[in-house]
């Protein structure tokens, strides 16, 4: 059994999918989708030795080694054109290494920029929505959970034919999070509302203050308490 976040992920990817799996450490979400059949083929990339052998280790053990390859090395750097990859996930890693995978895994060429993309940052996913619109990428669906204390966005999104115009709200936020509202949600902003004010308020006391930084954060903390008052 998955995760409920690794879930969603799956859930997220479509049926017949080609899938690179990036940082898939024991590569448990394309073996459960070639197990259940949902996708074509996968590979499940990954930079380190110990769960990129822990990846080779439950292929092996589920016999799916004809439907998810393995393979160690840095983000995309591990596809090849024979792949004809589909959908990209990159879960469980923070927004910033999300988005230098993407980047570089086009000027390589190792993404077309027609994939479909399935994104899980643990951290900064303004970052990552940032960057989705710089690519022309529109955010399809969005969901926000919370397992074991921890709370994780998923943003899923595709190649748009014309630039999508998110505004600060959209990319704080997320464009459907924000719309929705959930219980979960509003417990992370008050917790990043609480973190941000903390911030300020060392910032302020400090004697060289960066002015540029801290108009910054007013800002946000302000987007902040407007989205959950
Ligand atoms: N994707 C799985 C999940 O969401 O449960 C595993 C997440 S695990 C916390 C992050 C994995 O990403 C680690 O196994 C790490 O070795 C791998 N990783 C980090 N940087 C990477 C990179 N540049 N290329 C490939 N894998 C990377």
């Amino acid at each position: 059994n998955l995760s409920k976040r690794l879930q969603i992920v799956a859930d997220y990817v479509e049926k017949g999918a080609r899938l690179a799996d990036i940082g898939s450490d024991h590569a448990y979400l394309p073996c459960y989708l070639a197990q259940n059949k949902q996708i074509d083929c996968a590979v499940a990339g990954e930079v380190v030795e110990g769960p990129f052998l822990n990846a080779v280790n439950e292929v092996s053990s589920l016999n799916l080694e004809e439907t998810v390859s393995v393979r160690l090395g840095d983000g995309l750097q591990v596809l090849n054109d024979f792949d004809n990859i589909t959908t990209i996930t990159i879960a469980g890693v923070g927004g910033p290494l999300i988005v230098r995978i993407l980047e570089e895994g086009k000027q390589l060429r190792k993404r077309t920029g027609q994939e479909t993309l399935i994104l899980q940052p643990n951290v900064n996913e303004q970052t990552v929505r940032e960057y989705l619109m710089r690519e022309s990428y529109a955010i399809t669906a969005e969901t926000i959970l919370e397992e074991n204390g921890k709370r994780y966005e998923i943003i899923k999104a595709k190649p748009a034919d014309e630039k999508t115009a998110y505004n600060e709200k959209d990319l704080l936020f997320g464009p459907f999070l924000r719309q929705e509202k959930s219980s979960v949600f509003i417990a992370k902003w008050e917790s990043e509302a609480e973190k941000t004010a903390y911030v300020i308020g060392q910032m302020e006391k400090a004697e060289q203050k960066d002015e540029e930084k801290l108009k910054e954060l007013n800002k946000k903390l302000n987007l902040i308490e407007v989205m959950i008052k």
